[in-house]
């Protein structure tokens, strides 16, 4: 592996969630680079900064998350999570000028997997997809805020900023959709309601504050939601990426509501555009609109404050057992599985 470039940092990997996106790389080959080093969700120790890194020091604990351009338009306005480079840095496997860090016996392979490539023990990363991890918060523990947590707790809280009182329903209750459940909880929504046809996730779910938990294979949960709030939730949030789920939030939204995807490339959708032409809205939610440097830190004091307990997900495998890790995620017999190195 090569050492960092000015603005990088190399960092010496202790933990590394599995994310489902990482999963999607491996059973869609076809859009993937190969042969790449996949793992998004890193947590580690700088060991070394290029020249022009002010921030960082050798021995700093770091969690890594998305990368981002910083050059442009959404950049410089302050939403790196709509970078315009967001798809080529993230999922292109090599840094913008085409480069990877990483080869084998002298022939290249795709790395920067989300600039990091975390499912490795070390990783060079650009300096500013790294947040400053405080000492008393473990790496393993920290891995998973750099992506799937932050995705669901910063819709609630970054996108939809629900207000005290407000309504919200999570389908899929996945490490993202119980974040988002945590995060309501948080925010304090009065109707919490987890949909998933896993009744031990949505047991899980009632624990961590779903105040509802609804299972589709046994009850229409459009008509369902609509009884519970009397009319619809104010915010949906689909963390599936199934077409027939992401409608039936959007059908559960009262009018004016927000539903919020997280999932769903190449997913076509049927809605009905009189529903968004009275006020419903539908949009994505990349990251969570997370900038991590302020949103991993908010989610460390909430944990430390025991209203966020993100620890609960997590279920900790040695990095030699990454593919027990993956079976055990794709079963769902796990939440949120993070490799320990
Ligand atoms: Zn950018
Ligand atoms: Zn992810």
């Amino acid at each position: 592996m090569e050492g960092p470039r000015s603005d990088e940092i190399l960092v010496r990997m202790v933990a590394s969630g599995i994310c489902h996106t990482d999963i999607s790389m491996i059973d869609t080959p076809d859009r993937t680079p190969l042969p790449i080093v996949l793992g998004h969700e890193g947590a580690g120790i700088v060991e070394e900064v290029g020249e022009a890194v002010i921030d960082l020091e050798p021995g700093d604990p770091v969690v890594l998350s998305y990368g981002y351009c910083g050059a442009c338009s959404h950049c410089v306005q302050g939403s790196p999570y709509h970078c315009d480079n967001m798809h080529r840095l993230n999922f292109g496997g090599s840094r913008l000028d085409g480069t990877s860090p990483i080869s084998q016996k002298g022939e290249a392979v795709h790395g920067m997997f989300f600039t990091q490539s975390s499912f490795a023990t070390h990783a060079v990363a650009p300096a500013r997809s790294a947040v400053k991890a405080p000492r008393d918060i473990s790496l393993d523990l920290a891995a998973p805020l750099g992506c799937g947590v932050q995705t669901g707790a910063g819709t609630v809280l970054n996108i939809f900023q629900a207000p005290v009182g407000s309504s919200i329903a999570v389908f899929g209750s996945g490490s993202v959709g119980l974040s988002a459940i945590m995060a309501a909880k948080v925010a304090g929504c009065r109707e919490i309601i987890a949909v998933d046809i896993f009744e031990n996730r949505l047991e899980l779910a009632r624990e961590l504050g779903a105040t509802h938990g609804i299972n589709p294979q046994r009850e229409n949960p459009v008509d369902r939601i609509r009884d519970i709030t009397g009319g619809g939730v104010d915010f949906a949030f689909d963390n599936t990426g199934n077409a027939k789920v992401i409608q039936d939030a959007f059908a559960s939204l009262k009018m004016r509501g927000h539903c919020g995807l997280a999932a769903g490339f190449g997913v076509e959708l049927k809605l009905n555009a009189f529903e968004i032409l009275l006020g419903k809205k539908i949009t994505g939610v990349i990251e969570g609109e997370s900038i991590p440097r302020l949103f991993i830190p908010q989610m460390i004091e909430l944990y430390r404050q025991g209203r966020f307990p993100f620890d609960r997900l997590i279920t900790a495998y040695d990095f030699e057992d990454i593919n027990g890790a993956i079976r055990a995620s794709k079963k769902g017999d796990v939440v949120k599985p993070v490799l320990m190195f």
